[in-house]
């Protein structure tokens, strides 16, 4: 809880925890829906960053990847929104600066979806850069170009529907990983969503898993450059199953320093247990 209120107000965490349903649903939008568990279900994803950041930080793991659900990166200091209720990026964050002495985070959103949340929580403070490619237009509707901060510090590439690896390579290698390496971060965070997936039904971009395990390659290599590898990773948004599988599976076997294992015929699979 000590870690959610370096982000969120007591006032909102208390509207929150208050409109637990004790059955049934309910709905604090028009998609941002609470059942029973949900406010446990935060505490868990705001409790696993702190435990991923602290591993990190402390230099027991490289990285961590966080598997968990709600997504954060559409809720504000004060406002769910988007089927974001904790903005669990943002945790992790002001965790890694206040428990670990991180002065620079840096974090990298590649969900489909921009980061209203997260841009607007560190829109006026310069030890955050907040960096995030997304289609546009598309919801939540922010994440214009020149939507940059007060301190220069949001770098904002939006995509266009219909946009493949290609362009999003583009952008990750002209716009996003020259700053990040500029910020020189103690740490990154990514907010990674894997809802620009080809298969997702919530959008219209066409990355593929090659591609998300690229990025996750690019990451490595500038955290490596400046802060002893050191990554969070937190999920966000996938809303294609199998989409969402293969990608987490690239993403993380890339942390981890593997490459995708190749496909195995389904002949093949009993006897490869892979
Ligand atoms: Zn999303």
């Amino acid at each position: 809880m000590e870690a959610v209120l370096r982000v969120h107000p007591a006032e909102y965490v208390g509207k929150i925890e208050s409109a637990v349903p004790l059955e049934g649903l309910v709905a604090l939008d028009s998609d941002t829906i609470m059942s029973p568990g949900t406010f446990e279900a935060l505490l868990h994803a705001a409790g696993g960053a702190v435990l991923a950041v602290d591993v990190v930080m402390r230099g027991e793991a490289d990285n961590a990847f966080l598997a968990a659900r709600p997504p954060g990166h559409h809720a504000e200091r004060a406002r769910p929104m988007g089927f974001c209720l904790f903005n669990t990026a943002a945790i992790a964050a002001r965790h890694a600066q206040a428990a670990h002495g991180a002065e620079r985070v840096a974090i990298m959103d590649f969900d489909v979806h921009h980061g209203n949340g997260t841009q607007a929580i560190f829109w006026s403070d310069p030890s955050v850069l907040y960096c995030s490619t997304h289609e546009m237009p598309l919801f939540p509707g922010t994440g214009a170009r020149r939507e940059r901060g007060e301190y220069d510090t949001i770098v904002n590439a939006p995509l266009s529907a219909g946009d493949d690896g290609r362009v999003f390579k583009e952008a990750m290698e002209a716009v996003i990983l020259p700053r990040i390496a500029a910020f020189a971060p103690n740490v990154i965070v990514i907010s990674a969503g894997f809802d620009a997936h080809y298969r997702d039904p919530l959008a219209n971009l066409n990355l593929t898993e090659a591609d998300f395990a690229w990025a996750t390659g690019k990451l490595i290599d500038v955290a490596l450059d400046h802060c002893d590898g050191r990554i969070i990773s937190v999920l966000e948004g996938g809303y294609d199953l199998e989409g969402l599988a293969g990608s987490v599976a690239a993403h993380v076997l890339t942390l981890m320093g593997r490459r995708m294992p190749t496909h195995t015929p389904p002949s093949d699979q009993a006897s490869t247990g892979s």
